[in-house]
């Protein structure tokens, strides 16, 4: 029989990482604390329908990225591509924006989505994300850029820069949906063989082709500011305005339209690198019309996805901080076979006293255990007689103690 390996597009994050992973999402558990953002735990899987509904029977991910199945039940489920429209159905149900008033959410974990895997990119992959429900305003928009940055930026990344768009909205993104198609059924002989699939059914994605020959078709494409209602316009406007108050800078991409359809005027992206070697690290926006599509009462709201996976790999190259290596401060050493049962007592009492201790429960002898114990702050030897010794290995002074007397030095 072989070998069974782990599904194509997943990967395990062993210990020499995860550590790695700890440090982002407890940066971000503080950063969201500190902007008033509550934790939410949502379910990995949720009916199709509200992905059908809420991300849209147009975009990638629901035509061909989710992993849907039929349960016992006969219902058909769908592991969560994304969170946002997740936590919006929990607002719905629990009534979390009632009354008129607004939640601040976020959650963090992973996500299933049927890609193409590769560097940066997986099958179960995680995200960190952030919602504001019940704002209209762009109040709310510069809320969540700010958050996005400030996480960012305590997690040491560099050269971070925000990139915005307005999508518009359901009264003015149809009189520029029509302009676009009028626009493209010119070139329609140059454009790529996904774009002419996207032309009728949704055209403002082709202009996110990342292909050469369809850019440069985009590049010229109608202007999606001379379509914005009023409305959209003012809300664009403040959100640059608000951007700018916070001594943000940021550059327009009339391209940024982004691969989920929920989206309503603010799409925005966040990149961190060189320039040439950009990464988007976050992207978010708008969605107004999301509750609606869930089949809730009109609720807006915005928010971001910041994909750690991603995150992590340009934490690496950049060379940030990850924090201390999680390590036990003392190796309690028995000093022969008939000291193991202490060696096990005293690391049972110093660990109910919260100190971080590893004992040798393998039965190795004891030089073996002095290597193990090269990674400790301390060791603590241990005789028949329950003697203890304790050695502070960055200076190598070794000293007869007590079990209280150790307990106190190592608490200090
Ligand atoms: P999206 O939910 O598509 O708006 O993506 C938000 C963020 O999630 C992106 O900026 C990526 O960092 C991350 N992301 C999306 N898809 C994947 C994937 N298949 N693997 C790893 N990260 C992903």
């Amino acid at each position: 029989m072989s070998t069974i390996i782990a599904p194509r597009g997943t990967r395990d994050i062993l210990p020499c990482e995860s550590y790695k992973w700890s440090y982002v999402i407890n940066t971000a558990a503080e950063t969201m604390n500190d902007f008033g953002f509550n934790e939410i735990f949502i379910p990995l899987f949720e009916h199709t329908e509200l992905f059908a509904r809420g991300v849209g029977e147009t975009s990638d991910i629901v035509e061909k990225e989710m992993y849907t199945f039929t349960d016992r039940g006969g219902r058909s489920i769908t592991l969560r591509p994304e969170a946002t429209a997740g936590v919006m159905r929990s607002a719905l149900e629990n009534n979390l924006c009632a009354q008129g008033n607004f939640a601040k959410l976020w959650s963090y974990g992973p996500m299933f989505r049927y890609e193409r895997p590769q560097k940066g990119r997986y099958r179960q992959f995680y995200q960190i994300d952030a919602e504001c429900l019940g704002i209209q305003g762009a109040e709310a928009d510069i809320e969540i850029i700010d958050l996005s940055i400030e996480l960012f930026k305590r997690l040491g990344l560099k050269n971070l820069e925000i990139v915005l768009n307005s999508v518009g909205c359901e009264k003015c993104r149809p009189v520029y949906r029509e302009k676009l198609v009028n626009y493209f059924k010119q070139h329609e002989s140059e454009l790529c063989e996904t774009c002419l699939n996207r032309l009728d059914r949704n055209p403002l994605r082709i202009l996110d082709c990342k292909k050469e020959q369809c850019g440069k078709i985009s590049d010229n494409a109608p202007d999606i500011y001379d379509s914005l209602c009023d409305e959209c316009k003012d809300h664009f406007k403040n959100l640059r305005d608000g951007l700018e108050r916070l001594g943000f800078t940021y550059k327009i991409n009339k391209r940024l339209v982004r691969g989920l359809d929920y989206y309503t005027k603010t799409a925005f992206e966040i990149l961190s690198g060189d320039l040439g070697a950009q990464n988007a690290v976050c992207g978010g926006g708008r969605y107004d019309n999301l509750a609606e599509a869930a089949g809730g009462s009109h609720l807006p709201g915005v928010g971001f996805a910041c994909g750690l996976d991603r995150v992590i790999i340009v934490m690496e190259e950049q060379g940030c901080n990850f924090g201390e290596i999680p390590a036990p401060k003392i190796y309690v050493v028995a000093r022969d076979d008939e000291a193991r049962a202490n060696s096990q007592i005293i690391t049972h009492k110093l660990r109910a006293n919260k100190i971080a201790a590893v004992n040798d429960i393998s039965g190795r002898s004891f030089k073996a255990q002095m290597k193990a114990a090269n990674n400790c702050k301390y060791i603590c030897f241990v005789n028949a007689a329950g003697e203890l010794e304790l050695k502070n290995i960055s200076d190598g002074v070794q000293k007869n103690l007590s079990l209280d007397e150790i307990i106190e030095c190592l608490k200090k």
